[in-house]
């Protein structure tokens, strides 16, 4: 098996997250905990592209179908429909509107359990509920609530695979084989070493 400092995962900042001039604080925040950057690009998705990502994962549709619709009824309302293949297809829709909405930039972070990691970061995908200290908790206000009674996809400044299956399908999606670096820097060796050898020379 590969070394887990060889996992990777998908981020993508999206529309709002480079109008709101986040993009800085976004990397600083995967960067300093020593993620590395592997792979980078700013441009405008097609509707095609950004369906077929969220439809990478078969199941994706009806799970987000069923948290969509378990939203409205916590909130009293009456779900679109009761239907959780279409319910997701209507969330399709408003992600298609708002990805295609300006430039995004797709990036792939690499190193321990970036996945999780990245997640752990990034915060819930409710901003409203998603915890302090994180990207989404701390720096945009969106809720289900608002987003769908605006009939559009919430807010929250980032995407970031899911999981690491998720990860492995969504990354060759986004990117070329050619466009993700291989590279080392020094301070791997201090994260990942058995042994550290060099510090005292
Ligand atoms: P994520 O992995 O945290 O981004 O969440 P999901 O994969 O479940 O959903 C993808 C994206 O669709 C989210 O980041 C939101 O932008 C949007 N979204 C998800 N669920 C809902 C919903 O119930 N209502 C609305 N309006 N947007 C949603
Ligand atoms: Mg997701």
């Amino acid at each position: 098996m590969d070394h887990p400092k060889n996992e990777r995962t998908l981020v993508v900042v999206k529309p709002d997250g480079i109008q709101r001039a986040l993009i800085g604080e976004i990397m600083k925040r995967y960067e300093r905990i020593g993620l590395k950057l592997i792979a980078l690009k700013m441009f405008v998705p097609t509707e095609k592209m950004i369906e077929e990502h969220y439809l990478l994962d078969s199941e994706w549709k009806k799970n987000v179908g069923e948290k969509a619709i378990s939203s409205y009824v916590k909130k009293g309302e009456t779900p679109p429909s009761s239907d959780p293949i279409e319910v997701g297809n209507l969330v399709v829709g408003r992600l298609k509107k708002y990805m295609t909405s300006g430039p995004v930039i797709a990036m792939v972070w690499e190193g321990a359990h970036a996945v999780e990691l990245v997640r752990k970061i990034t915060g819930g995908t409710e901003p409203r509920s998603a915890g302090v200290g994180t990207i989404r908790g701390d720096f945009v206000v969106d809720s289900y609530q608002m987003a769908d009674g605006a009939d559009r996809a919430i807010r929250n400044l980032i995407h970031a695979s899911g999981s690491v299956p998720e990860a492995e399908k969504e990354i060759p999606h986004w990117f070329g084989k050619a466009e993700i670096m291989k590279y080392s820097v020094p301070h791997e060796a201090t994260l990942y070493d058995a042994d550290i050898k060099s510090i005292l020379g």
